[in-house]
């Protein structure tokens, strides 16, 4: 008999056997098809992931599939393969892998609407209409004679030719003329002249064009503004070229615009853009176009890399380190390390670009795994910003901005010149404190403080949403003196708006910026030139090249060096270099100015005498010695349940359960409460196996896993797992 396995969107970890539908023919399944089949008392949109033909009768019931939802597979062969590889390799159940790669519509078993847009044609009647037969009405024997002319056109293009929907719908009504489907036709992608190459340009173009559609992975390592753009640039015309499509992933949705429109300068080709901002008939479009081959090139975010490609030819993430990147709940994953995996398993050269690269790329670059290519200097001729540490310890500071950088400011301006102040903090201040018993203002669902926004009269939680208004006196003790502590982007903004009145400042956060295109708009503003002030949050750090921007400040570089996170060193490290990068071009150099209490913290120095590079070799080491990643392995076991004993006890039980079966080599830590334990009411625990080889770490989750669906102290609560966890 032929039984159907199917990928179904529920959080078990397996595949599930149905018959095929009555009536449908073997020849009629293929995998990559949307099927729906009764679960449970739903019914659900799985995916066929592969018809058994001649399988052995089961002792258990098998009921039949309720219908076949696409007369073709929807997903490509690569695809199925990649999603296959991500649920196993993440351990994620396969079923809600398989389905995140459809857009919503078609996720829940809507309908598959192809490019196809509405035409017109002649009938076989129209075909034999003598000629002249129609000479009473000139519009009429007009759309005739350009439809036999042209064959089927679309609506558009006959009305661009002048002839009207009156004239067709007269001659439908005499049966000369009917309504058709066009499908669009692939045209060839092509690209116009780019600039030309500087001797490290041209390397790294020639040894990533000479993989042609063979997979190798490619670490560009490119300091800011060394035209690692360009290179991708030239890279996808050789793709387009070969007749092959390329995937660009981006890290947000702020950096689209200007991507965009810098593809769209230098290609006479097909764009499909998708990120989390499109509407749902937009997104589908693209999906569709990117599937289908007519797009050329597909730009988009995190998700993107599980859009279906009809002819793969090259694969880059731009700023590969960015955080972005990783999936941090439901299905966790890493858009740049399953992009290495899509290249290899669809043959074709996979390109992670940064200024600043994760370590885990800088590992395997250094280790041969992937190819290494460095442009050590910006492509203008600029040169980097320099970089000075303003000792802040007992200076009196306004918004935590002291004179030295408050003069330095105004230095700028008084040239003409703009300024770029970096505050990885939004709103007015992080904590409100009752002056005369300590109260302070937390968030009544997290382990969280609450941050004061000011202009919004209200305190909010950052993790949670909750938010309420600010109180005028301290619920404990009903004193007035409520004091502020500690300084965000709103609070800067008020003293910069005092000492510099008639200049203009942009504040850059997650409150100011709203709508996808308030950041071009500030882009296109600040390029202008003219002298203003920059106020901003990490979102002023990423992709935006402001080559007006001559003085950079950090106001709270502290802030950064103090993490909890092993991987703490390496941020900080990313986001000085990523900031700095931002300013300067050939005429007017730009400088850096870095606040810290802690002038002499090893990180600190290390920027100042070293570039990133150096420095991230320093840190590999020191992982390396610690067999921290990307040396040894991680994943972590998350519980989250209301209880927080409860979620303790049940990874406390998993880990007895597991002890005597761990792979030598692994260790398992915990259970520890999570960083943050209660979040949105929810308490967090985990646990986290860690180990050299990444075989024994997975085979080691792979154990816990199996042992937590047995578990009994599992059943009433949540937990998931992490490989590879960015955060802990
Ligand atoms: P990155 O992506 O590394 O930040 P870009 O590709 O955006 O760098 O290049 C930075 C600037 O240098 C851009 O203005 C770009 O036009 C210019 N540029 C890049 N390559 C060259 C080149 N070979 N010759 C001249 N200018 C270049
Ligand atoms: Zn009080
Ligand atoms: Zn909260």
């Amino acid at each position: 008999m032929t039984v159907l396995r199917l990928a179904m969107p529920t959080p078990l970890r397996s595949l599930f056997d149905y018959l095929p539908p009555a009536g449908i023919e073997l020849a009629q399944l293929q995998p990559g098809q949307r099927v729906s089949a009764t679960f449970g008392h739903r019914e659900l949109c799985g995916v066929l992931v592969e018809v058994l033909e001649n399988a052995a009768p089961s002792e258990y019931e098998i009921k039949a599939a309720g219908a076949i939802l696409d007369t073709s597979p929807l997903l490509t062969p690569g695809l199925q393969q990649l999603c296959l590889w991500a649920a196993d390799y993440y351990q994620h159940p396969i079923g809600e892998v398989m389905t995140a790669a459809f857009p919503t519509r078609l996720r829940k078993g809507g309908q598959h609407q192809s490019l196809a847009i509405k035409a017109w044609q002649l009938t076989t009647h129209g075909k034999g209409l003598a000629e002249g037969a129609l000479a009473r009405s000139p519009r009429q024997a007009e759309a005739i004679a350009a439809l036999r002319r042209d064959g089927p056109t679309s609506q558009g293009d006959l009305a661009g030719a002048g002839i009207k929907r009156p004239a067709l719908k007269a001659l439908e009504d005499k049966a000369l003329v009917e309504t058709c489907e066009l499908n669009p036709v692939p045209r060839e992608g092509r690209a116009r002249p780019g600039l030309t190459l500087n001797q490290q340009q041209s390397q790294a173009l020639s040894a990533i064009a000479a993989a042609g559609d063979n997979f190798t992975c490619h670490l560009l390592e490119g300091v800011t503004g060394s035209g690692k753009t360009e290179v991708y640039l030239q890279m996808i015309a050789a793709c387009l070229a070969r007749g092959k499509q390329a995937l660009v992933l981006i890290p947000e949705i702020g950096l689209t615009p200007q991507t965009v429109a810098r593809f769209e300068q230098r290609f006479d080709a097909e764009l499909a853009v998708l990120h989390s901002g499109l509407g749902e008939a937009q997104r589908n479009r693209a999906w569709e176009a990117a599937r289908t081959g007519i797009a050329h090139i597909v730009i988009g975010t995190r998700s993107a890399i599980f859009t279906p490609l009809a002819q793969p030819g090259l694969i880059i993430v731009d700023e590969e380190h960015d955080g972005s990147f990783k999936q941090q709940d439901g299905f966790r994953y890493s858009a740049r390390d399953v992009a290495v995996k899509r290249g290899q398993l669809e043959a074709c050269p996979v390109v992670l670009g940064s200024a600043t690269p994760s370590l885990e790329s800088l590992h395997n670059a250094l280790q041969g795994r992937y190819h290494h290519h460095r442009l050590t200097e910006r492509a203008g001729g600029s040169k980097l910003p320099k970089l000075s540490i303003l000792d802040v310890r007992k200076q009196p500071l306004q918004a935590g901005m002291s004179e030295g950088l408050l003069n330095a400011v105004e230095d700028t301006l008084s040239r003409g010149e703009q300024s770029l102040l970096f505050l990885n903090r939004r709103g007015f201040a992080p904590t409100l404190q009752c002056h005369d018993c300590g109260w302070i203002a937390d968030c009544q669902h997290c382990d969280a403080r609450l941050t004061m926004h000011r202009r919004q009269r209200r305190l909010r939680c950052h993790h949670c949403g909750h938010n309420q208004p600010i109180p005028s006196a301290c619920p404990e003790c009903r004193s007035e003196q409520l004091l502020t502590l500690g300084v965000g982007t709103e609070q800067a903004e008020g003293v910069l708006r005092e000492k510099f009145p008639m200049t203009a400042l942009y504040r850059v956060d997650s409150d100011s910026m709203q709508g996808r295109d308030a950041m071009q708009a500030l882009v296109d503003q600040v390029n202008g030139g003219e002298p203003c002030i920059l106020l901003g949050t990490q979102m002023l750090t990423k992709g935006h090249h402001f080559p007006t921007v001559t003085l950079v400040g950090v106001i709270d570089m502290d802030a950064l060096l103090f993490s909890g996170d092993f991987r703490g060193e390496e941020r900080a490290a990313q986001l000085l270099t990523q900031v700095a990068g931002r300013a300067g071009r050939a005429d007017r150099p730009g400088q850096v100015i870095v606040q810290t209490h802690h002038p002499d913290h090893p990180g600190l120095q290390g920027a100042l005498t070293k570039d990133f590079h150096n420095q991230a070799i320093e840190i590999l080491a020191d992982r390396t010695a610690r067999s921290l990643p990307p040396a040894g392995n991680m994943a972590l076991l998350r519980s989250d349940c209301t209880d927080a004993a409860q979620g303790e006890q049940f990874l406390r039980d998993l880990r007895l359960a597991a002890q005597a079966h761990m792979p030598t080599g692994v260790t398992i830590i915990g259970p520890l409460p999570a960083p943050m334990q209660r979040r949105a009411g929810r308490f967090r625990a985990q646990m986290l196996v860690h180990g050299k080889g990444r075989r024994e770490v997975q085979q080691a989750t792979r154990r816990l896993i199996s042992l937590a669906q047995q578990q009994k102290s599992g059943r009433n609560l949540n937990w998931s797992v992490d490989i590879d966890p960015q955060d802990m």
